[in-house]
């Protein structure tokens, strides 16, 4: 065992069954292998050991799924399922999830490297919670009447609504930081809306999506309703964003790739929801409380080691406090403890995996290259796991890379600015606008920045909070579409309007 990598013999003797076996990918209900006969590995990130591989699907493996999906939807039985049967078979998931807790959490922890404890307290809640929240949705999709004012036939009547029909086969793709909840936050809105779905995880981390297709045959939902494939991005994703028999792409993961799935989308016209970067602002007042501050702006640049999309990494401090707020920041930066994930004392982990690492440690780089001044962090540590440490720069300004572009790792960049104005222009100077936090005691000073804020998100006196009844999307380059509350179910559904006329 390398310094920093996860004791293994902790892991409970069903994680280390469902390790021990080579996954397969589940199709119409079935677990099964890739046509190519292709197995990629899966790393821990603590050590960068191979822990089990996953099939390397290929495009016929989509066209498999998808036909079991289209079967499921097209003739049944899931088109003829109930409402009321969709919602409880999808609390009957969420309840095997939180049976399982504790396996999903560690399993979690171990492909992603995110803290055991976090695990627990953060992911698994939250999809369980987002779960429960969204199935009641399934029976409460409904229309609207309309009185009609047709001005060729005053003298004809007419009956009109609408219904809201599912979208059809959705095809799912979501990334690697949040594996277990990006997951529900697509299988819910698409089962509650009597979609079928196929999930492609990310390769980084396919295991809870795997371990969920288990529940779900254990929930009892019909063979093909949901299939979940793994494989990697270029081919197997991109199979599903071209395919003729997908109606709906649902993707989260980075804008370079949402632009070029919008792109492609448009061939087939195929729905979109589009859930991308952010590199989101964080100002901070000078009549800010600073023991409500601190806490704040470091679980929104550290939490989940920075790779979250919302994560706080631009940093804009009123001049007064400026010296202050970064001197408690980088005594607080430097008191996290960076370990293993499966270490319950573990504040932060590993980076997901050695790519990300690079990219973050390039990032660094330049950052320091372009003359941005280190006030903590900024290595990579000697271990055989993808670990950087907790990393704040000081005296940064638009020009910097590390200041314009989306990192997804745990590097905070902060400015002064001298009043409101000056932050506002720099908060929303970013091609991206998912989230925002401003921190201040004075509730006129929030009112007047809130609405100026170009993100889909606002937090106040606190960053990173997330809940299922809030939605969740972003503005600009940030994305299309909403995940949670019940804005979400419009991402899975058609309107289609019925005009009756009648004697
Ligand atoms: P990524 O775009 O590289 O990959 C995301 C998913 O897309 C993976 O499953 C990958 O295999 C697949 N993919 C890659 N290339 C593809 C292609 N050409 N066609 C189809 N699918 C393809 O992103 P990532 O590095 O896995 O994730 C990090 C990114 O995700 C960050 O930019 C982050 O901000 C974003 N993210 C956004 C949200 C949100 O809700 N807005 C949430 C989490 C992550």
């Amino acid at each position: 065992m390398g310094i920093l990598s996860n004791d293994l013999s902790a892991l409970s003797s069903k994680n280390k069954s469902f390790l021990a076996d080579n996954r397969r990918l589940f199709i119409g209900g079935q677990w099964v292998e890739a046509t190519s006969g292709q197995t990629f590995p899966v790393y821990d990130p603590s050590s960068g050991l191979e822990i089990t591989r996953a099939q390397s699907a290929s495009p016929a493996d989509v066209d498999r799924a998808v036909a079991a999906a289209r079967q499921a939807y097209d003739v049944g039985p899931w088109s003829k399922t109930s409402p009321a049967e969709r919602e409880r078979l999808l609390w009957r998931l969420s309840d095997l999830l939180e049976k399982h807790a504790d396996d999903l959490a560690q399993l979690e922890s171990l492909d992603n490297g995110k803290p055991l404890a976090h695990a627990r307290a953060i992911d698994l809640p939250l999809s369980i919670n987002f779960l429960r929240y969204i199935a009641g949705f399934a029976t409460k999709i409904h229309g609207r009447t309309f009185d009609l004012s047709v001005p060729y036939a005053p003298a004809a009547r007419f009956s009109a609504y609408t219904r809201k029909e599912p979208v059809g086969v959705v095809g799912a793709i979501i990334p690697w930081n949040m594996p277990l909840l990006m997951a529900v936050w697509k299988l819910g809105p698409a089962l509650a809306a009597g979609c079928t779905i196929i999930l492609k995880p990310a390769s980084d981390t396919p295991l809870t999506a795997l371990r969920i297709g288990e529940l779900v045959a254990e929930a009892g939902f019909p063979e093909g309703v949901v299939n979940i494939i793994t494989g990697s991005g270029g081919m197997v994703g991109a199979a599903m964003v071209n395919h003729p028999s997908i109606d709906k792409i649902a993707f989260t993961g980075s804008t370079a790739v949402g632009k070029s799935i919008g792109r492609q989308s448009a061939n087939t016209m195929k729905r979109i929801s589009l859930e991308l970067g952010g590199k989101s602002p964080v100002i901070v007042l000078d009549d800010a409380d600073l023991n409500v501050t601190v806490p704040g702006v470091l679980l929104g640049i550290f939490a989940n080691c920075g790779q979250v999309c919302a994560a706080g990494s631009r940093l804009y401090v009123q001049k007064s406090i400026y010296e202050p707020l970064m001197a408690a920041l980088e005594q607080a930066a430097k008191s996290i403890k960076v370990g293993p994930g499966l270490d319950l004392a573990t504040e932060m982990g590993p980076m997901v995996s050695a790519t990300q690492r690079r990219t973050v440690a390039e990032y660094i780089a330049s950052g320091l290259d372009e003359g941005a001044e280190l006030v903590a962090g900024g290595r990579a540590l000697e271990a055989d796991g993808y670990y950087i440490e907790p990393t704040i720069f000081s005296n940064t300004n638009h020009a910097m890379r590390i200041v314009q572009e989306e990192i997804f790792g745990p590097v905070l960049s902060a400015q002064p600015f001298n009043d409101e104005e000056e932050a506002i222009k720099l908060a929303n100077h970013s091609p991206f606008g998912l989230a925002s936090s401003i921190y201040s005691t004075n509730n006129n000073r929030i009112q007047r920045l809130t609405p100026a804020i170009k993100a889909g998100t606002v937090w106040v006196n606190c960053h990173n909070i997330f809940d299922p009844a809030l939605p969740f999307g972003g503005y600009k380059e940030s994305g299309i579409g909403r995940e949670m509350g019940e804005e979400v179910m419009n991402m899975y559904t058609e309107v289609k309007s019925v005009c009756m006329a009648y004697g």
